[in-house]
């Protein structure tokens, strides 16, 4: 049994990095121990994802969370004081049946995951120990970083229709030589576009919006500038992409530019097979609508056995939907995201199914983030090979890398990595 009970607990609103109200939630152990929490927030979102509530009133345009801090404030509180901190399974429980709906759309999954994070930063505090210590002192590797250069979709007003353009360095000896690697390619494409005019400015996950119109040219200056950083395709630097293909779909098909004509599913697969032979790629999320579960099975049997195809949007970090997705043969690996389910709990069983079914998993911050950096300390506590957190610009990306920095050198092991996936070993 454990000393370390909970004695309050309060909500408030803070903003996140697009300016828009969030939850801060705050734990309390013995009157004196307190561990904060931020809710992130996506903007292209999966369509059962946990559900994120807003007052939808008049203040703060409809994105106001009054609502989720009274909550917090009046049952959520009286439901979890006494409780111990430790007992994680058992909160998130309450949290569930409080909740009582299938996509937590009573608390909202925002509200659910602000109490669930800060219980297990407030118990890794009352054990005296760093959250990613507390998770399992044994984890000891840093995950493989997927950084954005350039961003489009929905988080930069469609400009390029894809999502993210990202690069793994999955080759880099170390954790540390990976950020080297990836800051001289951010560097060279950031001046590179300024010198062409073509630089916008930079998109939600700190990528950089260029006004580039087709998706070769983005993809061919990205794999130039991984070449004028000195660094080797495939062996050592790749690209990723996030097709984020939910918000493309339309009645007729893909659309990539507007009033161009629409792909239609074979042709989008085509097009996605092409782009992937003709350039360093070595993953792609959610490359279909969710819905269009054939054409991710006929993908996944024509494209090289290198290629880390990733749900995300697709699975949503739920149980039922990683197993659907496994069944219909759709993906090789899973983005996990805590928001999308709305519980620390629910988040380790959909890690635990798909170790179990053998897919890869890579933990994932959202478009909308704050100074909150607990996805660091989950993607080593839980070891996690893959962490994907946006760019190396604005802070709110900039703190997950940091906090990986604070963690390994704790590690003292040199900013040791975790090993590829085995599907790259081959490149
Ligand atoms: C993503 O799609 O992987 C992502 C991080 O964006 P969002 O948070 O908008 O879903
Ligand atoms: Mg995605």
């Amino acid at each position: 049994m454990s000393k370390n009970k909970i004695t309050d607990i309060k909500g408030r609103m803070v903003f996140d990095s697009r300016g828009k109200p969030t939850i801060e939630a705050e734990v309390i152990v013995n009157n004196k121990i307190s561990g904060i929490a931020i809710a992130p927030s996506g903007a292209s979102k999966g369509y059962n994802e946990a559900i994120e509530k807003k007052d939808n009133k008049k203040h703060f345009y409809g994105e106001g969370v009054t609502e989720n801090i009274k909550l917090i404030n009046s049952i959520i509180r009286k439901a979890l004081i006494g409780q111990e901190i430790e007992n994680q399974k058992k909160i998130d429980n309450i949290l569930i049946n409080l909740d009582g709906t299938e996509n937590k759309s009573f608390l909202g999954g925002n509200t659910t995951i602000a109490v669930s994070m800060a219980v297990l930063r407030c118990a890794s505090k009352s054990n005296k120990k760093p959250l990613w210590s507390y998770l399992n002192p044994k984890n000891k590797k840093l995950p493989i970083p997927e950084i954005q250069i350039i961003g489009g979709g929905k988080h930069a007003k469609g400009s390029i229709p894809i999502q993210d353009f990202m690069v793994i360095p999955n080759g880099a000896p170390d954790f540390y030589t990976a950020l080297e690697w990836v800051y001289r390619i951010y560097k060279i494409a950031g001046d590179k576009l300024f010198k062409d005019g073509k630089l916008l400015g930079v998109a939600d996950e700190g990528g950089y919006w260029p006004n580039f119109r087709d998706i070769e040219e983005t993809l061919t200056f990205l794999s130039k500038c991984i070449e004028e950083a000195g660094l080797e395709f495939f062996k050592e630097v790749s690209i990723s992409l996030d097709i984020a293909a939910n918000n493309l779909k339309k009645e007729k098909g893909y659309i990539l530019f507007k009033n161009n004509k629409p792909y239609s599913k074979k042709q989008f697969k085509k097009k996605l097979l092409q782009i992937i032979n003709n350039y360093p790629i070595i993953s792609i999320e959610d490359p279909f609508d969710e819905l269009d579960l054939d054409e991710y099975k006929e993908f996944k049997s024509e494209a090289p056995s290198y290629l880390q195809i990733v749900g995300d949007d697709l699975v949503v970090t739920n149980t039922k939907l990683i197993k659907m997705a496994n069944n219909n043969d759709a993906i090789n690996t899973v983005l996990i995201k805590p928001n999308q389910i709305g519980t620390i709990s629910e988040t380790i069983k959909a890690i635990n199914l798909s170790k179990k079914l053998k897919l890869f998993t890579i933990i994932s911050a959202r478009s909308g983030e704050t100074e909150d950096s607990i996805i660091s300390d989950l993607s080593v506590g839980w070891g996690i090979k893959q962490l994907k957190v946006g760019s190396m610009s604005r802070s709110e990306r900039l703190s997950k890398w940091n906090q990986c920095l604070r963690i390994g050198e704790k590690l003292e092991n040199n900013y040791v990595m975790h090993q590829p996936p085995s599907i790259w070993k081959s490149l």
